[in-house]
């Protein structure tokens, strides 16, 4: 038996034969050419006949990957009109005079590159989209268009990384699982794995030799743990897992739909983290109560200048309207530190967690704050809003913040731009400071809502980006639950809901002991949801 680790990225046991996607090499060999003219225009129809597959595949994988996810097919639409790749590839035809496989190949390699060599996962995430268009641009060139299922009966397919359109079109009664050499977690190979409910593994490297191949393996994709040639009792025990799993599975469904009640009676309120528009539909799926963190700087990264107060409003709007009247606490601005863009231009700081972020760029920015605030009230009108402040450290930024928010509403109301007159406005507790002063900051606030992520790292004083001090990191430290429990008097001290948005929300060893607390929500990624429900229920 070999045992290979990868990174799991979509959960799911699979069991059946290792199938190798070999790709035939793209020709992309530098051939000379006598016209450049002739050449360019080659390469046009081939962008032609790129967007219209792209239409068509749009279209067909609604169904299978969700509206929000198949927009990814217009995005590589884009990508095809963009003068960023287009510019590239004619100059390097003109100057070079050589093939257009040749010059796509270059030039979206070197765009691939630059995006892998950003600091920021979402948008080293978007190298393998790059390479995907660059690919199916070359192989039209080349009229060597590959499929993915060219393997007889059901197998693992393998293969060195895959293209988000190769996942979204694979074959769910042929392909038991997934598992590359490369690959990041938040690529959209990763995420449409995890909605088609395809177990995928990535970042095996040279590991997963093709030598491997028609041999039979057993993989467990929350792990990451891949078994080549697998002993009986390891077949035996991930096959019992999975048991496992689908009987805990069938028993959790019974509360979907349910209040959750704790075991004295107690309504409690399970709400989702979501950090896009298409994760609301995540959120529902797994059966949420609301949102209690809408993670907005989605709406800020991964591009090259400041959304809108339109494109915000609208992205605002659809959540708001997918979710009905269940609540949607959306949180302003969290950028800075680890999550950054460069077109903020922020300083380069020592220590950036402790530096210029979140709502410290917000009240030195106003415009940028006010713009987001106009958004979030106008999309108000269409659901059931409420704004949550992060990394709240005293009373006057609360009020500061709270201050622009009346300023971005008289804005609209002058306009006659309607919107909701009652959207509750709370904050995060994530600094150590916000908690010791929660009394102070109950009196000028709806809601807390305890950040655990950044309260962690700030009260234990250990980097959260720091893999290296994890073991330092005592998510159950006593100081961090004294905090918790007393953010969570003061704020039914002053008659406001408190719950959690941060990760500790989800941790089943503490569910009892914030049941016992009295915090009246947690916030958590949706598939533990009806897991947590089941257990508040006993608490
Ligand atoms: C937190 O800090 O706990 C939190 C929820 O915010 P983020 O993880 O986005 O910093
Ligand atoms: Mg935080």
């Amino acid at each position: 038996m070999i045992t290979l680790q990868g990174k799991g990225v979509s959960a799911g046991i699979a069991r059946g034969r290792l199938s190798f996607l070999e790709r035939t090499s793209l020709s992309v060999e530098k051939r000379p050419i006598e016209n450049a003219d002739e050449e360019i225009e080659r390469f046009n129809a081939a962008r032609r006949t790129a967007a219209n597959q792209l239409d068509a595949l749009s279209e067909t994988m609604m169904d299978k990957i969700g509206e929000e996810n198949a927009l990814l097919f217009e995005i590589h639409r884009m990508i095809l009109e963009d003068t960023d790749f287009c510019d590239p590839v004619i100059e390097i035809i003109k100057t070079e005079n050589v093939c257009a496989e040749y010059a796509v190949n270059t030039a979206g390699s070197r765009l691939a590159q630059e995006f892998a060599d950003i600091d920021d996962d979402y948008m080293k995430a978007r190298a393998i989209d790059m390479y995907d268009v660059s690919k199916r641009v070359i192989e039209i060139l080349s009229g060597n268009e590959q499929t993915l299922d060219r393997h007889d009966g059901q197998v693992i397919l393998a293969a060195d990384d895959f293209t988000p359109s190769e996942t979204a079109q694979l074959d769910r009664e042929k392909v038991l699982a997934l598992v590359s050499r490369q690959g990041a977690a938040n690529s959209h190979t990763a995420i449409f794995a995890r909605t088609m409910g395809i177990p995928a593994i990535i970042s095996f490297g040279e590991f997963l030799s093709g030598d491997l191949s028609g041999k039979q393996a057993i993989l467990d994709g929350e792990t990451g743990a891949l078994y080549v040639d697998p002993e009986p009792e390891i077949i035996r025990e991930l096959e019992e897992k999975a048991e496992r799993q689908r009987r805990e599975k069938e028993s959790l469904e019974k509360g979907r739909g349910k209040p959750t009640l704790t075991g004295s009676g107690r309504p409690m309120k399970l709400f989702a983290n979501i950090g896009s528009v298409s994760d609301a539909d995540a959120a529902l799926a797994g059966d949420a109560e609301g949102v209690g963190l809408f993670r907005s700087e989605f709406l800020y990264l991964g591009r090259d200048s400041y959304p809108d107060e339109d494109s915000q409003y609208e992205s605002y709007r659809k959540v708001l309207e997918k979710m009905g009247e269940r609540q949607v606490v959306i949180r302003t601005l969290d950028i800075g530190a680890d999550k950054q863009a460069g077109y903020f231009r922020l300083p380069e700081e020592e220590n950036p967690a402790m530096g210029m972020r979140a709502i410290r760029i917000c009240l030195t920015r106003p415009d940028l704050f006010k713009t987001q605030l106009r958004a979030i009230y106008r999309a108000s009108a269409h659901g059931n809003a409420a704004i949550m402040f992060p990394m709240i450290c005293s009373v006057d930024e609360l009020r500061r913040a709270k201050e622009m928010a009346k300023e971005a509403r008289e804005e609209l109301a002058a306009k006659n731009i309607p919107f909701s007159a009652d959207v509750p406005v709370g904050i995060m507790i994530e600094t150590p400071a916000a908690a010791i002063i929660s009394d102070l900051l109950a009196k000028e606030s709806d809601f807390f809502s305890i950040g655990t992520n950044d309260l962690t790292q700030y009260t234990l004083a250990v980097d959260r980006q720091n893999d290296s001090i994890s073991s330092f990191c005592d998510t159950h430290h006593e100081a961090i639950l004294r905090l918790i429990r007393l953010s969570c008097e003061n704020a039914h001290k002053a008659g406001l809901w408190c719950g959690i948005c941060g990760s500790l929300g989800a941790d089943i060893g503490l569910t009892k002991t914030f049941v016992d607390m009295g915090l009246d929500e947690l916030s958590v990624e949706p598939s533990y949801i009806l897991k947590l429900r089941a257990l508040i229920a006993e608490c």
